[in-house]
């Protein structure tokens, strides 16, 4: 692609660095900015750095949060001895989407994926780990796509977890292998956590 400016071409180039945004939708993009009048794209960019820049992950779960303490964390009225697992904050919106769960949550971070050398030092799982320990929580639920990854994942997790006396519960599948949780509709969602199994059956089948 030959630029007219090397200007244009920077700006293409970092948007272009977004997943799913190729070279062609970078331009089309940035030239759309530019017959923006000059404020559009000041509020953008200023929104950005200052998500960048200020952006906290509750110290208790890893959700994303503009405070310390994450408001589903800080409400009184969510039952703390429930943890549920999820791969990111994404999943932890569309569950609540579903007005059906009142325990707590734990953002992993991502999925155990050896091939793109993933391992769970990387993730937030030694911290659920020490949850377990500190004997606040009896039910961690784990709500991964049910992909390799996410299959992984929960079995590495649920072995770390066996030496405590905790249960170990996984969403019921109405949602169909390989699909990810944010796409799942709310009804089908809500109720694959209210009829969650324990964890031990998921194995078997
Ligand atoms: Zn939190």
């Amino acid at each position: 692609m030959e630029f007219s400016s090397k200007l244009l071409e920077n700006a293409v180039y970092e948007m272009s660095q977004l997943p799913g945004v190729g070279k062609r939708t970078a331009l089309r993009l940035v030239l759309h900015l530019l017959r923006q009048p000059e404020s559009q794209t000041h509020h953008l960019t200023e929104a950005l750095n200052t998500m960048r820049d200020t952006i906290k992950f509750c110290k208790k779960c890893h959700n994303i949060s503009d405070v310390e303490l994450c408001e589903i964390c800080s409400n009184p009225n969510r039952d703390a001895s429930l943890v549920c697992v999820v791969e990111d904050v994404r999943d932890v919106m569309a569950i609540e989407n579903t007005s059906q769960y009142r325990g707590l949550y734990h953002v992993l971070g991502g999925k155990i994926s050896p091939l793109d050398g993933v391992g769970p030092q990387d993730l937030n799982i030694y911290s659920l780990i020490d949850k377990a320990k500190s004997g606040e929580v009896k039910e961690v639920i784990f709500a991964l796509s049910s992909t390799m990854e996410g299959d992984t994942t929960n079995f590495y997790i649920y072995r770390q977890l066996e030496a405590y006396d905790i249960k170990t519960s996984t969403i019921a599948r109405g949602i169909s292998v390989g699909d990810e949780l944010e796409y799942a509709d709310e009804v089908t969602l809500g109720r694959s956590i209210l009829h969650r199994i324990p964890f031990e059956n998921s194995l078997k089948s």
